[in-house]
């Protein structure tokens, strides 16, 4: 079964607003079997949406539009399904009884423009909204379905949840979908694609996706069967040769971080991690502390920005500080050693290093971080050479710090 979305909005094309309903309604209709193969995204313009009505309504047996449904938007939506369908507006006393009481009871006066919501193309069925004022609509054609929902987010997931899905659940299911995701860090998609390529399934049913970010590389492998435990077992079976090809590199097959991870990861081994922070500026810090029930792992942690403070309280010797310079694998070793020794933690992660735009030199760029590990055992320190804004490389260097502290609870490096 074949499923379009068609969003309308001139925020969505000038990037002002990010197509989230798109990614709502798609995960939906996926969860019940429906695979989305059309997307389109039209301005507020009455003869681009009714072709696009049009063109969806003959190729997809299911369609959802989305915005333009509100009065402020001037109804353009009911508009051009009225023009697409041939259908005139009809007035419904039920709609306008509702809205009315619904204004009534939160004490307000109805604006007059609100009881357009009453008119409604005829034929078509209503989809109530507990939440705004503007009416869902649903044309309904054999197994054919045609639904459009208001753009606001909240109002629209209601809508779609309660009035749209459970009607469609009921349509006879030709596939079933089945998704898993693997999240890689510390790896780059080439070289995924390298060591996982000859799994990448030659099939239509089977598929492997590859989403890269500067966060790492997640996988996607998404199977469509008509039969669901295939479905299940297919991709299962590739996604576990998968993960056994790329080890360690793997830090989760859910959703979770990589914070969340390393979280969890400390919380099972009961043991404790403290950060010593220069160009980080407490980043790290703030994304440990993010999560939920972080307080059981984390110790603390000490913003190092001036070397004062990378003397006084992590005791970095002021000879290294003078000798090789606050930015150089030495300061990073002890400041990792130091906010171990000062907090008792079980691991201390430090990070020093070039954030930019400016105070780079020839010698020490910007993008140049070294990043320390301390443990019992001794202390670890890893040159990173990143690119990009200072926020870009302020957020990779404590990626990394995170991963090498996964990677060692892990047994690794
Ligand atoms: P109303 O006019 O009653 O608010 P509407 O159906 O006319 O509802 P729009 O005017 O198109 O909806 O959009 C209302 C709000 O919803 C805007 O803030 C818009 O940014 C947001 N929105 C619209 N479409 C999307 C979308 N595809 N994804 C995320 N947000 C959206």
């Amino acid at each position: 079964m074949k499923a379009e979305i068609i969003t309308i909005g001139e925020e969505i094309l000038s990037g002002q607003t990010i197509d989230t309903n798109s990614a709502y309604i798609g995960g939906r209709l996926a969860d019940i079997g429906i695979e989305v193969v059309w997307k389109t995204s039209i301005g507020d313009r009455l003869e681009d949406i009714k072709t696009a009505i049009r063109s969806a309504w003959q190729r997809s047996q299911v369609t959802i539009v989305t915005g333009g449904l509100g009065p402020t938007a001037d109804d353009i939506t009911k508009k051009a399904i009225c023009v697409a369908f041939e259908r005139k507006l009809v007035f419904h006393d039920e709609i306008l009884q509702e809205i009315e009481t619904r204004y009534r009871q939160r004490g307000t006066k109805m604006p007059a423009l609100v009881q357009n919501q009453a008119l409604q193309p005829q034929g078509a069925e209503f989809i109530a909204n507990k939440i705004g004022s503007a009416v869902g609509i649903l044309f309904r054609e054999n197994d054919r379905y045609l639904v459009s929902l208001p753009g606001v987010p909240a109002e629209m997931k209601s809508m779609l949840d309660n009035g749209v899905i459970p009607q469609l659940e009921k349509l006879r299911r030709h596939d079933y979908i089945e998704v898993r995701k693997i999240r890689t860090i510390g790896i780059m998609e080439a070289t995924i694609a390298e060591m996982v390529g000859d799994l990448q399934p030659d099939s239509e049913n089977l598929r492997l996706a590859y989403l890269p970010s500067y966060r790492g590389v997640d996988l996607r492998i998404t199977g469509k069967y008509a039969d669901a435990a295939l479905a299940r077992r297919e991709v299962e079976r590739l996604t576990a040769a998968i993960i056994n090809r790329l080890g360690e590199h793997v830090f989760t097959q859910g959703e979770e971080s990589l914070t969340e991870v390393v979280n969890g990861l400390l919380i099972l081994r009961r043991q404790t991690v403290a950060t010593a922070e220069s160009c980080t500026g407490g980043l790290m810090a703030k994304m440990i502390t993010d999560i939920s029930g972080s307080s059981g792992s984390f110790v603390g942690s000490v913003i190092a920005y001036a070397n004062e403070v990378k003397r006084k309280i992590l005791k970095v010797p002021v000879s290294l500080l003078d000798s090789v310079g606050a930015v150089s694998p030495e300061v990073a070793e002890a400041m990792a050693a130091g906010v171990k020794k000062l907090t008792g933690a079980d691991f201390g992660l430090s990070t020093t290093g070039i954030a930019g735009p400016t105070g780079g030199t020839a010698e020490k760029p910007v993008g140049l971080v070294y990043i320390g590990l301390a443990d019992s055992n001794g202390t670890t320190v890893r040159k990173l050479n990143l690119s990009g804004t200072r926020e870009r490389i302020r957020e990779a260097a404590c990626y990394t710090a995170l991963d090498m502290l996964r990677r060692r609870l892990m047994g690794g490096t």
